[in-house]
């Protein structure tokens, strides 16, 4: 069941007198309770299609669908609702409120949401459990991405879009917080990809698509994705 897919995708950003071509018609198929990594060299494409495929962004041209809902054609109300009932997001820096405790940036989120998961449950799926009175600044950067990662689960959402959850940390923190995400990937099923450079993702991915220049130059599946520990 195909969850997330895209066709011709092209996205031009004028910066002065020049066009960038950030995509370059691109087809992608996610399918559901897959986890998909995306890798490619800085500047090839890889956000600006999360931006796209998450409501973030208007395509230049091409079609972008959420199972029957067509995001090209949506107006920026409708991509909003689409965001907040169905799109987790996980970026490279935590955007944690400082001044509330990791239960506390998660429970936030859980109040607007229509079925949520109680903040217990999120933070002990990241294995922080033991670390949900804590400040930001009291917590290392792998626990506060960990901690960004149960605020984004805890909606429940169908797809999480996470660009560059392990930019800001050392290879061994990047590969705790990866297997943060596989597990939830296993356990709740929800539909993942993930921009990272950490070497270990070609591992823990079910399909591996590399970018360059705005378009994907290949797609590989991997048939001997390893269990989180
Ligand atoms: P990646 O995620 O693979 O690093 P991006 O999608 O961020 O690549 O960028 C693709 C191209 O689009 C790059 O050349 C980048 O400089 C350009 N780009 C991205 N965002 C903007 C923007 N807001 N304005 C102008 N150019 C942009
Ligand atoms: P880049 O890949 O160029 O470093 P980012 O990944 O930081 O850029 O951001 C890409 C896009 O995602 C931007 O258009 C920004 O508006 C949006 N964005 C970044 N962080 C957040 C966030 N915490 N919440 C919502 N949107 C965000």
């Amino acid at each position: 069941e195909r969850i997330l897919h895209a066709r011709g995708l092209t996205k031009i950003y004028r910066s002065g007198e020049v066009d960038v071509f950030a995509l370059r018609g691109v087809d992608i198929d996610l399918y559901r309770s897959e986890m998909a990594v995306l890798l490619g060299p800085s500047g090839s494409g890889k956000s600006t299609l999360f931006n796209i495929l998450g409501g973030l962004d208007q395509a230049t041209s091409g079609q972008a669908w959420f199972r029957d809902l067509e995001l090209t054609a949506c107006s920026e109300h409708q991509l909003t609702r689409f965001r907040r009932d169905h799109v987790g997001f996980v970026f490279q820096f935590y955007n944690l409120i400082p001044s509330l405790t990791a239960w506390e940036n998660v429970a936030l989120v859980t109040e607007i949401a229509p079925s949520p998961m109680p903040p217990d449950e999120a933070l002990a799926m990241v294995g922080l459990q033991e670390r949900m009175g804590h400040f930001p600044a009291q917590l290392s950067g792998g626990e506060q991405q960990r901690v960004a990662i149960a605020r984004a689960i805890a909606k429940r959402p169908e797809i999480m879009l996470c660009d560059e959850p392990t930019g800001a940390l050392d290879s061994k923190t990047g590969v705790l917080v990866l297997e943060a995400l596989s597990r939830i990937n296993r356990e709740l099923g929800t539909t993942m990809a993930i921009i990272t450079h950490n070497a270990v993702v070609r591992q823990i991915a079910d399909r591996v698509f590399s970018f360059r220049d705005g378009t994907i130059v290949e797609a590989v599946r991997n048939e001997h994705r390893l269990e989180p520990s």
